[in-house]
């Protein structure tokens, strides 16, 4: 806290000090003030301030979890910019398209071991409707009843529900009564139209994201929001996303947990757009803890960043660095990030947060606490 209170008192531009006191203070920040963060703020100056916030809240707690993705296919309708990972219907012999015996034996080859949870997402594939999934759900809750199913980004859910003529609510009880327990952050991307219109102009559009995830909320269901961000967004467009976020939070207290996802520019029509240095990274995870004051965690994902760059984000807001994943997501790899085959054991997690002098929590998709290590 002396530290914080130094860095405050030298800090010689009047609106940063104003803004810094109204964070310590408790108060909530404007989006002017979140864009003054971005364009004025030091590095040392944010961490320090996202830092106290994490502290205040979670003191050392570091949250993980113990994970598999199942990943049905990535053959996809949409034809994102920014997306390494798809393949159009016409090219569905270059991707992949799991049969429901196929997803049923990934999930069986984790019988006995300790996992809580399975994350579903892929790509928007035209002949895997409402029907197949729903009835993925029923299976994988009969054969193991006590794994939390999360899955589909609103952009799958979107157009299975259109397909099926119901409305978002119809769908999502149907899924839920299925078995689906929770709803990802993914398709967000950003959600002004500025920006989406150039990098994701056919799928769900940045209300009917928010619409479906308020629909959820409603529901009973907790989901979870991301941030697509580094390419050819602005600075106003990230603070209008979470904006968007922070006012939607306020009216259902649904989201559990906001992630920052980076732009990574292989194999993509983006690949002449640079990625971001890891200090606008390390800005960004420091920005957003700063002004979604309602939402209760940051997480950084590991396999995207990697390993390091992962620890460093717990000293910039960040309390939960995901699961062990055992290495059966291939949506970042195929992006060119840091971990090709991402997999760490609950050891390796443990270590990896113990080094950084912080206190590894297991958890479950929730929140609630299961191990202290
Ligand atoms: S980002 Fe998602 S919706 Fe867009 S093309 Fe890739 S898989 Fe399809």
């Amino acid at each position: 806290m002396l530290a914080l209170e130094e860095l405050i008192t030298n800090e010689t531009d009047s609106d940063l000090k104003r803004i810094a006191g109204k964070i310590i203070a408790e108060e909530r920040i404007s989006a002017e003030e979140g864009l003054a963060l971005y364009e004025r703020a030091g590095l040392p100056f944010l961490g320090m301030l996202a830092n106290h916030v994490r502290e205040r809240i979670h003191g050392d707690t570091t949250y993980f979890n113990r994970n598999f993705h199942i990943e049905p296919t990535n053959v996809c309708v949409y034809a994102c910019k920014f997306c390494s990972y798809s393949r159009l219907y016409a090219h569905r012999d270059e991707g992949w398209e799991l049969s429901m015996e196929n997803m049923l034996d990934i999930v069986k080859q984790y019988d006995g071991k300790p996992v809580t949870e399975v994350h579903i997402v892929g790509g928007v594939h035209p002949k895997m409707n409402l029907e197949f999934f729903a009835e993925l759900m029923r299976k994988i809750k009969a054969h193991r009843p006590d794994l939390h199913i999360k899955g589909f980004t609103a952009v799958e859910l979107d157009y299975m529900f259109r397909k099926a003529k119901l409305s978002m609510e119809e769908g999502l009880r149907y899924l839920n009564e299925a078995g689906l327990d929770s709803l990802p952050g993914g398709g967000a991307e950003i959600f002004h139209p500025e920006v989406r219109e150039q990098i994701a102009a056919d799928k769900i559009d940045g209300d009917g994201w928010l619409k479906m995830h308020e629909t959820a909320h409603r529901l009973g269901m907790q989901t979870n929001a991301t941030m697509l961000y580094g390419h050819i967004e602005s600075y106003y467009h990230r603070i209008d996303h979470m904006e968007k976020l922070r006012q939607l939070q306020d009216r259902t207290n649904g989201f559990n947990t906001f992630i920052p996802l980076k732009f990574r520019n292989k194999d993509n029509e983006m690949s002449h757009v640079p990625e971001s240095s890891v200090s606008e990274d390390m800005k960004t995870y420091a920005i957003a803890r700063l002004y979604l004051d309602n939402f209760p965690h940051m997480k950084a994902y590991w396999p995207m960043l990697g390993r390091q760059n992962a620890q460093l984000t717990l000293a910039f807001g960040v309390n939960d660095i995901d699961g062990t994943i055992d290495d059966s997501t291939k949506i970042y790899s195929m992006a060119g990030s840091e971990e090709q085959s991402p997999s760490m054991s609950t050891e390796q997690l443990v270590t990896l947060i113990k080094q950084v002098k912080r206190r590894p929590v297991e958890r479950d998709t929730l929140y609630k606490e299961l191990t202290v290590f």
